[in-house]
This record gives C-alpha cells, sequence and structure tokens, in this order.
C-alpha cells in the first residue's frame, strides 16, 4: 500500500501576518517527516508511476509527498527540509499563477477568512457585497440567500465551523461565476490587500522557480491553469486548459513524458479521464482519503491523505490520531 500525503501552505504561522491562515506550521511540517521517515519509506512519483505498470515494488509503508498550488512557502520552506533529508517531493502549480500574476479566487478567499478573528466579522461584509448587486445579476436579499442555503453549505465539513463552511462554499461554487468573482475581489481589497500583483509574487512561485524546484531533483506535474473544478467544465473547456497549462509547463522543461494531473479540488468525471489518457498522463491525484493500492486503484485515480490525517509528532505510531490542530 501507498501513502500519499497532500500538503497545500507549509509556513511559519505563530508571529506572521496571517496566523490563522490553514497552513500546516513549518515545525509541524518537520516533525511529520521525522515521523514519516521513521515508521515509512519515502518514494519518488518515478517509482509510483513504474509500481503501478507493474514493473517494480513500492517497499512496504511506502509514502509519497506532494504539494498543491505552487505557493512560494514551498520554495522556502519545504524545499530545504526535503533536500537536507534527500527526498523527494512532488510540485503541482497552477500555471494561470505563473503567467499573470493573478490571485485565484480560492487563495483570496484563504486569505480574506485569515484576516479576521472570526468569520461572523466578515458576514455583514458579504450582505453589502452582494446586496449591492442584487437587482444587476437577479439574485435574492443577502437574508433569502442565507436562509435558503445555509444550512445545506454548513454540513460536514472537516476542518471548518459552519460559517466558514457557508462563507467558502458560497464563494468558490453557489453563486454564479461572475457575482462570487466580483464579491470576492472586493472583499479581499478591503481586508487584505489593493495591490495583488505584490500579494501574488509574495504568496506563488515564478517560472524560474518551478525550474529550481526542478533542478533540485523535485518533480513537477499538472493542475490546470486556472485551477477549475473539472467536473463542472465542458470537455472543450477542460481540453483547453489542459492544453494551456501543459504547454507552459513544457516550455518551461519542467514536464516529463510520464506527467501527472493533480486535480483541483479533487474534481474529475470520465471525459476528463478519456482526455488524459489519449494525452498519455501517467497518473492522477485525487483527495479521496486512504490509502492507495496498486493492484486495486486505477493511476488516474491515486487516493491522497491529508496532512493533517497524520500525526505530527516524530514519536508518534503509524495510525495515532492526527495530531495538527486545524
Ligand atoms: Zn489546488
Amino acid at each position: 500500500m501507498l501513502t500519499i500525503v497532500m500538503y497545500h501552505y507549509v509556513r511559519p504561522l505563530a508571529g506572521s501576518r496571517y496566523p490563522r491562515l490553514k497552513a500546516l506550521e513549518l515545525a509541524a511540517f518537520r516533525a511529520q517527516l521525522d515521523h514519516l521517515e521513521r515508521h515509512y519509506r519515502p518514494v519518488t512519483m518515478e517509482q509510483v508511476i513504474a509500481a503501478w505498470r507493474g514493473q517494480q515494488t513500492l517497499p512496504e509503508q511506502a509514502v509519497l509527498l506532494s504539494f498543491d498550488d505552487g505557493y512560494r512557502d514551498h520554495l522556502e520552506h519545504v524545499l530545504p527540509e526535503l533536500e537536507r533529508r534527500g527526498l523527494q517531493g512532488s510540485f503541482f502549480p497552477c500555471t494561470g499563477t505563473l503567467r499573470d500574476g493573478l490571485i485565484l479566487d480560492v487563495n483570496k478567499i484563504q486569505f480574506v477568512l485569515a484576516s479576521v478573528a472570526s468569520t461572523a466579522e466578515l458576514l455583514p461584509a458579504l450582505a453589502r457585497a452582494l446586496d449591492k448587486r442584487r437587482e444587476r445579476h437577479g439574485l435574492g436579499t443577502y437574508e433569502d440567500i442565507h436562509r435558503r442555503v445555509y444550512h445545506r453549505l454548513s454540513r460536514q465539513g472537516r476542518f471548518d465551523d459552519p460559517d466558514t463552511l457557508f462563507f467558502k462554499r458560497l464563494l468558490q461554487r453557489e453563486l454564479p461565476f461572475e457575482v462570487r468573482h466580483d464579491v470576492i475581489d472586493e472583499l479581499f481589497a478591503r481586508f487584505v490587500s489593493t495591490d495583488q500583483r505584490a500579494f501574488a509574487e509574495m504568496l506563488y512561485l515564478s517560472d524560474a522557480e518551478v525550474r529550481q524546484l526542478h533542478e533540485a531533483g523535485m518533480h513537477i506535474g499538472c493542475h490546470g491553469d486556472q485551477h477549475f473544478w473539472f467536473d463542472s467544465l465542458t470537455p472543450e473547456q477542460q481540453g483547453r486548459d489542459l492544453e494551456v497549462s501543459l504547454a507552459h509547463l513544457r516550455n518551461l522543461g519542467v514536464l516529463g513524458d510520464d506527467w501527472v494531473m493533480c486535480y483541483p479540488y479533487g474534481g474529475v468525471d470520465e471525459a476528463l479521464l478519456g482526455l488524459l489518457r489519449q494525452l498519455g498522463c501517467a497518473a492522477g491525484l485525487t483527495v479521496a482519503s486512504r490509502q492507495a493500492d496498486p493492484a486495486r486503484d486505477d493511476p488516474l485515480l491515486l487516493p491522497r491523505l491529508d496532512t493533517n490525517d497524520l500525526p505530527s509528532q516524530a514519536a508518534a505510531c503509524p495510525g495515532d490520531p492526527a495530531t495538527v490542530q486545524v
């Protein structure tokens, strides 16, 4: 069995400007690597691909480390730790953030949430922003929207309180794209920064930095261009986003022949799987939370555990409850 661990932000959080960001504290990352090195056998992406082709067997308790979204955290904090230990990580930057100096809506939402002590503080500003756009987009009043969808959107989150789930899901998917995109922009300018370009440079890797990771022996794979939920796109839209992203990574010289897809939000459907097979994709990473089995799992649908599902104390044993507080 293979354990694939999924990481996003990894940084020294305490004392930082956004201590409430849903990030893994750097010290906890180090302790988790200690734990993984003690109880697991770290493997490379190339070994995983070969194992799924039946060309080699993975060691017992194999573990693969994956890092999504192309944050500068990965160069500043993750790479030095991996290099010191001789480990390979697999990194999945969104090419839209490499090219445009744009900030993904999903990241804007995270930083808006991290800028206040409690999500309840954001709801009046959300209500005003929605009411302002009510007529143009034929929306109900904020009270209507709240009454209609709060219960549904605020259920069953693994790591968030109900207000935060409502806020995130309303702005990530529920509202029509133009409305939510606009509202997120307004809230980001008000609560986080009016200089998006500077913020993007601080937040994301650049082309040169992605090359640096690759030159250090890290695996670089595809996470799409605009971080879409691929299962909500038409096959034509899926093809376009993939094509742009793959071309960018190939131009950088960081994409191998055996390339790997990491689905944003785990969003994947049959049309995308067909397209990926045509394009020669070697493996795909989802967010289904369990270990992967070479004998059973489709290589394009490999499950991953979140870092928060594993202990972050060096002395912990496999199967101990996760100790990261989120
Ligand atoms: Zn992502």
